[in-house]
């Protein structure tokens, strides 16, 4: 999975703002420890009630099997 570069740049962390870094099948806050799962490889989902604890996502090796 990648996410195109021009994307990446402007995605931000709904919660705070902050640059995101794409991680597995997930893009990470460091700031708020969080990962927010990318579906069908290419659909950040910014849902916070959606986002996985980075410890979580850290553990299940930057993988989840959710879909759209
Ligand atoms: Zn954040």
């Amino acid at each position: 999975m990648a996410l195109p570069k021009e994307l990446l740049e402007v995605l931000a962390c709904p919660k705070c703002k902050g640059k995101l870094v794409e991680k597995g099948m997930f893009l990470i806050c460091k700031k708020c420890k969080i990962a927010y799962p990318v579906l069908d490889g290419d659909v950040p989902d910014f849902l916070l009630e959606d986002a996985w604890p980075l410890e979580k996502a850290r553990r299940s090796k930057f993988k989840h099997n959710l879909k759209l």
